[in-house]
């Protein structure tokens, strides 16, 4: 089971088409279900009727989803499930701290490993001493628990340790709305996701992610992420950037199918799709030509 899960925060550009297609590709090669998720909980960031134009240009490149769209935004009581689960087990705790109290906390506290972000110093870890809760964060295993090793199909074994990097991250935030992260681990859990694809930039959130999994007894599914589209300047394509809107049809699929390794020159969509489904089956037995170097380059 793979899923396509955008922010509806405007219409996808070549590199969201990328980790579309990419994950689309992947659960057609091993014959499994494809779904979409929109990821709008955070709502302020959403913009009105994204989504539906996000599904139209799925839609006219012949990416439609298996099942029914889901949109995190319907999910709050599963995410409040999930979170009062922990806290009854005590891996999530609440926390009163403000900005500042961190920035303060942070000043005083050393980092615990070179050139870290400064992490969660674990103010409220102890408990709230009469303050009420603004925030909900995850109690992290002590080290090592709190060092993740996980493999991705694409740049091999990974390891990060989440209590250097970020300390105890935030489940549930001060302004009501869900993190990221939560809503993302529960929703794969809950949908059965197997297989998740996406851009390399979502590398990053994987350790946290499977952490979270561990605490809430979920399935730890494969990971492959996706090299990144860059502009001419070199830079990773963004909204922010002013990366555009890709126009729906085969001339898009022919544009981005070379980064995942595929060459093709059919005209129509179905068969454009047909073509890239049959390549990135036989990938499975050899190495990916987008892999890069300290990658594993298999494609399990
Ligand atoms: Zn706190």
């Amino acid at each position: 089971m793979g899923r396509f899960a955008p922010s509806p925060t405007g219409p996808l550009h070549d590199g969201s088409l990328l980790a579309a297609l990419g994950s689309w590709l992947d659960a057609r090669a091993h014959g499994g279900r494809w779904l979409v998720r929109i990821e709008d909980v955070d709502t302020p960031r959403c913009s009105p009727g994204a989504d539906a134009e996000i599904l139209r240009q799925l839609a006219g490149c012949g990416l439609v989803p298996d099942a029914p769209v889901w949109w995190q935004s319907r999910r709050q009581a599963a995410y409040q499930g999930a979170l009062d689960a922990m806290l009854e087990q005590s891996l999530a705790y609440g926390c009163a701290c403000s900005r500042s109290d961190i920035a303060r906390a942070r000043a005083t506290a050393p980092l615990r490993s070179p050139g870290a972000v400064p992490a969660y110093p674990g103010t409220c870890r102890a408990g709230l001493r009469g303050a009420v809760a603004r925030a909900w964060r995850l109690r992290l295993p002590d080290p090592p628990g709190s060092v993740v090793l996980w493999q991705d199909r694409r740049l091999g074994m990974q390891s990060e340790d989440v209590a250097a990097r970020c300390g105890d991250f935030v489940l549930k935030r001060a302004d009501g709305m869900w993190a990221y992260q939560l809503a993302v681990v529960v929703d794969d859990a809950a949908q059965g996701v197997t297989d998740v694809v996406r851009g390399e930039d979502l590398s990053t959130s994987s350790a946290r992610q499977i952490l979270l999994q561990r605490a809430l007894g979920a399935p730890t599914p494969r990971y492959l992420h996706l090299p990144l589209v860059c502009d001419a300047a070199g830079r990773k394509l963004s909204k922010q950037a002013g990366a555009q809107p890709f126009a729906p049809g085969a001339q898009a699929l022919l544009r981005v199918l070379p980064k995942l390794g595929v060459q093709c020159n059919a005209a129509s969509v179905a068969d454009v799709l047909a073509s890239a489904v049959a390549q990135w089956r036989a990938h499975r037995a050899r190495r990916l030509p987008w892999s890069g170097p300290g990658s594993s380059g298999v494609v399990a």
